[in-house]
């Protein structure tokens, strides 16, 4: 197998090579996870999900 994933509480989490969600490879890191979430509605809500608990963690907005 063979990908690494960063920690979703470091900054990397959002510019990764995969869909840290599903594992689907992203065609450009960043930009391209934006494209799969547009693509994938399962990882978009997940997404949404992990995005409110860092809020509620950090207490601010994840921005990308
Ligand atoms: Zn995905």
């Amino acid at each position: 197998m063979g990908h690494d994933h960063p920690d979703p509480s470091t900054d990397d989490w959002a510019n990764p090579d995969f869909c840290p969600f599903c594992g689907t490879r992203l065609t450009d890191p960043g930009a391209g996870f934006i494209d799969h979430l547009d693509e994938s509605e399962s990882c978009r809500e997940r997404f949404a999900d992990w995005r409110e608990h860092i809020a509620d963690d950090i207490g601010s907005e994840w921005s990308g």
